[in-house]
């Protein structure tokens, strides 16, 4: 794959498009790689600096199997470096377009993150909108450490194609690192405040 280091992280060059045809095959795939879910991350200038001074997250970083630029200062860095990334790919575009290509690529998805009525309203507006998508379970974003073992056996009960989580980053993707073996979802990401932008 095409890639390009910045201040140690190894972006994808991939365009939205490319990515989301990537994402597509992954939920497409009869198969669980490893019970492991495929890691994208969308990482910001602000996870980029984070992972320099913490050890646990430079190797979430370093073990994601795609991470792409999500804020321009990513792709403006890319280019003082004599590179050219073509956009940026963020959660949230990855998210509407993979919503927007279940009609015709239907896949199940598990929606954890947010307020309780935040993520209820939102699961609503997709149900309501993309109806090639299939609901495998949702759960509000504050939860106690001792609610956290019921809600991964629930996610890896359910077996959703995608897991998005909402925590805030780096939040979601110390989340998804941690618990990644007990998820058997086929591709999991953080997708920052995206549930509060599609319930309005
Ligand atoms: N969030 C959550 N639990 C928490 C903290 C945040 O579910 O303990 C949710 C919050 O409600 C919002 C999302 O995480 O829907 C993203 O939060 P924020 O905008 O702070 O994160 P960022 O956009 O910086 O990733």
């Amino acid at each position: 794959m095409d890639s390009v280091n910045i201040l140690g992280v190894t972006f994808s060059k991939m365009t939205l498009s490319d990515t989301v045809k990537l994402i597509q095959a992954k939920l497409a795939a009869d198969t669980r790689a490893e019970t492991k879910p495929f890691h994208l991350i969308t990482a910001n200038p602000e996870i980029v600096m984070a992972a320099k001074g913490q050890p646990e997250l430079r190797r979430i970083v370093d073990e994601a199997d795609l991470v792409t630029p999500d804020g321009i200062g990513v792709v403006l860095a890319a280019k003082w470096q004599g590179t050219r990334i073509p956009e940026r790919v963020t959660g949230y575009d990855m998210l509407i377009r993979l919503l927007e290509g279940a009609a015709a690529n239907g896949f199940s998805l598990y929606v954890l993150g947010a307020d309780e009525e935040t993520n209820a309203k939102a699961v609503g507006i997709i149900k309501a909108k993309y109806p090639g998508v299939e609901i495998a379970g949702r759960h509000n974003g504050f939860f106690k450490g001792d609610q956290e073992n019921e809600i991964v056996a629930d996610i890896g009960r359910k077996r959703p194609d995608l897991l998005i989580v909402a925590l805030g980053a780096p939040n979601a993707e110390k989340w998804i690192y941690k618990h990644k073996s007990r998820l058997n979802a086929k591709v999991a990401f953080g997708v920052g405040g995206s549930l509060d932008v599609i319930a309005g």
